[in-house]
């Protein structure tokens, strides 16, 4: 469709154009069913099919072994930040977290109601602008699980690799922002969990993969819409589970198969978020926030010399086509999201636009 915007958006994001037709027949008429995606009851077959789509496509894109089970879950990554630590931390336990970002600040807030947590590496100091060097790390002797955040959405780093976690421990990972970006090592994880909006989907469904000696760690009393094992024993349809997000992950996780699995996807993302990296590190006019060894393929920070110039850029760039540029409130300067469904090619046109208006302005 020719009047779509090149949206730069940090989620919810951009999505797939041919999965978003798809979805708009769909809600019409699924599947020549005469009956619509959302009309349709969660425990009919045309609905049963798209689940065991989502959970086989999902599997399949990240190898993911019969050891684990693949849910969809509702409240976003934020109720995952509570559901994680109320389902594997001990009482008496400890968990480690690394903070390297508002999201987890947020994710040890959550989790400091069910125990003890250590904060076992830290850019703070830095105002996030860097993952923590490897020997700047105290982890903590037996922590019930090791949590960090994979993508720092709001600050533009990401993990190179995961950090250390000792064997029998599990890892735990908020992939929100960079699920199914790059490829993926399952195996190195006890738990993974991710919102949807920024790479799989539309707000409203949550990710989750988690190992099944997980899924029923801790007894605690809990609801039961906050516990694994209710969705681990119902397929995730213990009760009306979120159909539209579940349908949109499927179609995204054909798409991604169609691309070429993760192998290319994370080619195709190095190669767009080279360009944008290449027109800051080549100018004296764009500073990169983060420190270059820490920098994100998802969400690229930068800024001009001054706010005033920022503004200008961002006034400029909207009235090119170059939409919702603008960093978070935290950070300030500009912030370019190029998920996986943002085309190579608008990478192109947003590092040429960054160069004309340099020389324009610099
Ligand atoms: C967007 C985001 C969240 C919040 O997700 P919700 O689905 O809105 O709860 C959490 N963590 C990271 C890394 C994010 O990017």
């Amino acid at each position: 469709m020719s009047n779509r915007k090149l949206n730069f958006s940090a989620g919810p994001a951009i999505l797939p154009e041919e999965v978003l037709e798809e979805a708009s027949h769909a809600i019409l008429d699924l599947s020549q069913t005469g009956i619509g995606l959302l009309e349709h009851s969660h425990r009919g077959d045309s609905f049963g099919h798209i689940i065991e789509s989502a959970v086989r496509g999902c599997r399949s894109i990240a190898k993911i072994p019969d050891n684990f089970h693949v849910l969809f879950l509702q409240g976003g990554a934020t109720l995952q930040f509570a559901m994680v630590a109320a389902n594997l931390l001990r009482e008496e336990g400890v968990a480690d977290y690394l903070e390297t970002g508002s999201w987890s600040k947020k994710a040890v807030a959550e989790a400091r109601i069910y125990g003890r947590i250590h904060i076992s590496g830290s850019s703070s100091d830095s105002n996030f602008d860097r993952i923590p060097p490897q020997n700047s790390l105290r982890p903590s002797s037996n922590p019930d699980y090791v949590h960090y955040t994979s993508n720092n959405t709001i600050f533009g780093t990401q993990w190179k690799e995961e950090p250390p976690c000792p064997p029998n421990v599990p890892l735990v990972c908020d992939a929100s922002s960079d699920i199914f970006s790059r490829k993926l090592n399952i195996e190195k994880y006890g738990l993974i969990y991710a919102g949807a909006q920024k790479n799989l989907g539309p707000a409203g469904v949550t990710l989750v993969i988690i190992r099944d000696d997980l899924i029923s760690r801790v007894d605690r009393p809990l609801p039961k819409m906050l516990r694994y094992s209710t969705f681990a024993e119902t397929n995730s349809l213990y009760n009306t589970p979120p159909v539209f997000g579940i349908f949109m992950m499927d179609r995204v996780f054909q798409w991604i198969l169609r691309e070429g699995g993760l192998d290319a996807i994370e080619t195709r993302n190095n190669k767009k978020a080279q360009v944008i990296y290449d027109v800051i590190d080549e100018s004296h006019f764009y500073q990169g926030t983060a420190q270059v060894d820490s920098r994100s393929v998802m969400n690229i920070t930068f800024k001009t010399s001054t706010p005033e110039l920022d503004k200008l850029f961002l006034f400029e760039a909207e009235r090119n086509g170059f939409h919702n540029l603008k960093g978070h409130r935290s950070v300030g300067g500009m912030r370019a999201s190029i998920y996986n469904a943002f085309p190579e090619n608008g990478c192109k046109e947003l590092a040429k636009f960054m160069q004309e208006f340099s020389a324009k302005r610099g």
